[in-house]
């Protein structure tokens, strides 16, 4: 009898570590979520007011944003399995801010707004500027999205080798942020990639357009199987290939990148 109590204390034990393991995985301490503010019901009778939007915002990075990230991050993790092994030099593309680097910091700070430039004092109540914040490399890894990265350097392609993960990013290609994202990356676990890709200082053009130009240019040596962004723009290409067999948009309400869906919608989403 005390054998079987011990037993079941011990299950016991490992069910609780267990929960407390999957649900620490993505507790976080952010800005703002020690006292968040009161959740309300938008009032949808008047335009919406951008100070009520922008509290819905606050609530939502408190509760449900990294569920819903990690939900996006598990399809792609799926596919990724499932299609890595059936193909001859497979490729993952994954963006950078708010898909495996959060700046929730600066994004809260400066309550939704956005400034290129000016330092980055967030103990400041003056607002901090963007390209500041991206050289002092402390934005944050995206849990799931890291746990995703992890697990494709343990996987294998069809002819047993490693898949090859590549960054894109909007961030321009300027030594010091070249620099400053390489070793955020690599201090926040992202400690090995095929190339990173940063835009260059002179393109003027929408970004999609350098981001798809980026991965027809890994197309000549790879087959992108997946490609995650957490704007459109990260996954369109042109209206007929996307650049990649499929895509998975990571939530981010917190901003938006032009230009929108093309008329013929994203077709790496649809299958
Ligand atoms: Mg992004």
């Amino acid at each position: 009898m005390r054998y079987r109590n011990q037993v079941w204390v011990f299950a016991c034990a490992i069910v609780l570590a267990t929960a407390a393991t999957s649900a620490a995985a993505y507790a976080e301490d952010a800005a703002g979520c020690q006292k968040p503010p009161a959740a309300q019901t938008l009032d949808t009778q008047w335009p919406i007011n951008i100070g009520q939007l922008a509290q819905q915002l606050v609530v939502y990075r408190c509760t449900d944003y990294m569920k819903d990230v990690a939900a996006a991050v598990d399809r792609a993790q799926n596919w990724i399995e499932r299609r890595s092994p059936e193909v001859e030099n497979p490729a993952v593309v994954f963006d950078i801010d708010e898909t495996s680097l959060s700046n929730w910091d600066v994004i809260y700070h400066d309550r939704f707004a956005y400034f290129a430039d000016g330092g980055c004092v967030l103990s400041s109540k003056v607002a901090c500027g963007w390209h500041d914040w991206f050289v002092s490399a402390r934005s944050t890894a995206i849990a799931p999205t890291l746990a995703l990265f992890r697990i494709i350097q343990s996987l294998h392609d069809k002819n047993g080798g490693k898949i090859p993960v590549f960054f894109i990013t909007g961030r321009r290609d300027e030594p010091d942020m070249r620099a400053a994202t390489e070793t955020n990356l690599r201090k926040e676990g992202f400690d090995s990639w095929e190339r990173l890709f940063l835009r260059p200082v002179d393109d003027k053009g929408f970004v999609s357009v350098y981001k798809a130009e980026a991965r027809r240019e890994i197309e000549q040596k790879y087959r992108i199987i997946a490609n995650l962004g957490d704007q459109y723009s990260d996954l369109i290409g042109e209206p007929d290939n996307n650049h990649a067999e499929k895509c998975f948009k990571i939530p981010d309400p917190f901003y938006f990148i032009p230009p929108d869906l093309p008329p013929a919608g994203l077709k790496c989403l649809s299958r």
